[in-house]
Order: structure tokens, then sequence, then C-alpha cells
């Protein structure tokens, strides 16, 4: 039986308004690109936006998965007509249109695709590169059914820094990602800094599904295990009733002392916090862990 748990006062969301908003909005439409911004209704378009940041969703938008958690459209993509050879260039046109410093690419999990669609993520990293050399780029990849080959086609594209959320502690993947895995999550990010070291490397959890600090604690350990540099944890936000309820909302503390339990873990970026997603202060963590 679904009840809501009702939203406490930090769950703010401020409107995105503005002149540099508008004008990437109408970009978006003028190209026909999904924004995961956009599509998830992020609570921090407004700040991302206006700073020129933002997530692009490729490969379309219909999903092979079905993790319980997430508002995207499930189905058969096959079905949808998309040139994906294409992509690519439209992505990096509007990256240079809209004088991007950090491109976001993410995509639906493509299962029915031979590569899972690594080759089009390699295509649009080198597009970026070559057409915005100003701009770093952060990928935001499925776990590609574990194939190391598209995987490594990926990492060669050298994006600077290579996410894939673990997005919960492993006892909850069977009710909340039944065809994920946890080990094979840790693998991606292990086998990326087999093969480049200088690829900084990212996950993060949502918390609010039913975990307990010790698992989330745990998490963190695995993801060091695996050399990764930077990890997110954001609030979990039911996005329907069909979803997975929340069962708790934590509060900015807690939030904070995970923050502090991060740093002591090894992590090189936490950023923690009730509307934190992967992509929040993204470009902040780029200039700073470069230069450091
Ligand atoms: Fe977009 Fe990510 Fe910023 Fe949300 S946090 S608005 S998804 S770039
Ligand atoms: Fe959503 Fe990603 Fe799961 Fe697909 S694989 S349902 S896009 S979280």
């Amino acid at each position: 039986h679904w009840q809501k748990t009702p939203k406490p006062s930090w769950i703010r969301v401020r409107l995105p308004s503005g002149e540099a908003f508008q004008r990437l909005k109408d970009l978006m439409r003028s190209k026909s690109l999904h924004t995961v911004c956009e599509e998830a209704r992020c609570p921090n378009m407004a700040e991302c936006w206006g700073c020129g940041t933002a997530t692009f969703l490729i490969l379309g938008d219909i999903c092979t998965r079905d993790c319980r958690f997430c508002a995207v459209k499930t189905g058969n993509p096959g079905l949808n007509f998309l040139n994906l050879k294409e992509e690519p260039g439209q992505v990096a046109d509007a990256v240079a249109a809209m004088e991007l410093r950090h491109a976001v690419i993410t995509s639906v999990t493509r299962d029915d695709l031979e590569d899972g669609g690594a080759s089009i993520f390699a295509e649009t990293i080198r597009k970026i590169h070559e057409r915005t050399p100003g701009c770093t780029v952060e990928v935001l990849i499925p776990d590609f059914k574990g194939n190391l080959d598209s995987l490594k086609a990926v990492v060669k594209a050298r994006p600077d820094i290579l996410g894939h959320n673990v997005e919960t502690v492993p006892r909850l993947y069977p009710l909340a990602r039944p065809q994920a895995a946890y080990g094979r999550s840790l693998r991606v990010l292990g086998v990326v800094k087999e093969i480049d070291l200088n690829i900084l490397t990212k996950s993060g959890v949502m918390v609010g599904l039913g975990e307990t600090r010790e698992e989330i604690l745990d998490v963190m350990k695995d993801l060091r295990s695996v050399g990764c540099d930077i990890f997110t944890i954001g609030q979990y936000l039911s996005p329907t009733q069909h979803h997975l309820p929340v069962v708790r909302y934590y509060t900015p503390e807690e939030f904070e002392s995970l923050k502090e339990a991060g740093i002591r873990a090894g992590f090189r970026w936490v950023e923690s916090g009730p509307l934190v997603r992967s992509s929040y202060h993204a470009e902040a963590q780029v200039r700073e862990l470069r230069t450091r």
C-alpha cells in the first residue's frame, strides 16, 4: 500500500528563470535534443543551466531496463526511429552553441544494441572535444552488461570524468535495480582506472530507500577499493506512486555527516545533500581535481 511521506521543508525547488535558462531551453527544442535536467525535472536546473552545465540524454528516451525508482519510459527502443549516427554531431553542436563549460552525457540503458551504445558515447565525447576544446566532458554510463570492449571504447575517447552510479546498497538491488548487479557496477569503475589512471571516476547513491548508515559506509569502502574519486549522495524522491516509495527523508545534518564519512573513506570529492544529483557541481569537481 502506497502512502506518501510528506516532503520536509529542505526539499525546496527554485523555479528556473532568467535569460540564460530560456536560451538553452529554446535551443533544446530547436534541435530536438533530450536533457536529463528537463526529463527528470531536476531540482537544480536553475543553478546548473544558469552556469553553463547541462546533462544530455543520448540513445533515445526509452530504456530497456525497469529500475523501480526511475521515471524514464521503459520498453523496446528499437521501435522508436532514431538516427543514432547523427546524435554525436547534434549534441556537439548544441554544446558549442550553448557555450557550455562542462557537458555531461548520459543515456538510457540499451541492452538491445550490440555495444550497448558505447560507440555513440565515444563519438559524442570526441566531437565535443573537437568543437569546443575548452569544455570538459563527463559521461555517466550504463554497465554495458559488463562488456569490456564497450567500456574500453568509451575510455579511449578520453572523457574528463567517467561516472557510473551504484545507485543504492547491494541488499536493495533486487528491489530497486533488478536487472543490474552490484559487483558488475564496481568492476566497471575499477576497469576504467586500470585502463587510464588520469580519468576521474565517480559514483553515487540515492538515500531514503530503506538502507542503513552502515550499508552506505560499506558502499563507500567498496567504491574506494576500486579507486573511485568522486562520490555523490542525494535524497531519493519517488517520481510517481507506481515507483518505490520514499522510506525516509534524511536531514541536512545527516547528509553533512555522510559527507564527512566519505572524505574519511578517502574520496577526493564528496557531494552530499538533499538535492544532490550525480552531475551537481560537476564542473567545480573537474576544475578543482585537475589542478591538485
Ligand atoms: Fe541537469 Fe544534472 Fe544539473 Fe540536474 S544536476 S540540472 S540533471 S546538470
Ligand atoms: Fe532509469 Fe537507468 Fe534504470 Fe533505465 S537503467 S530505468 S534509465 S535508472
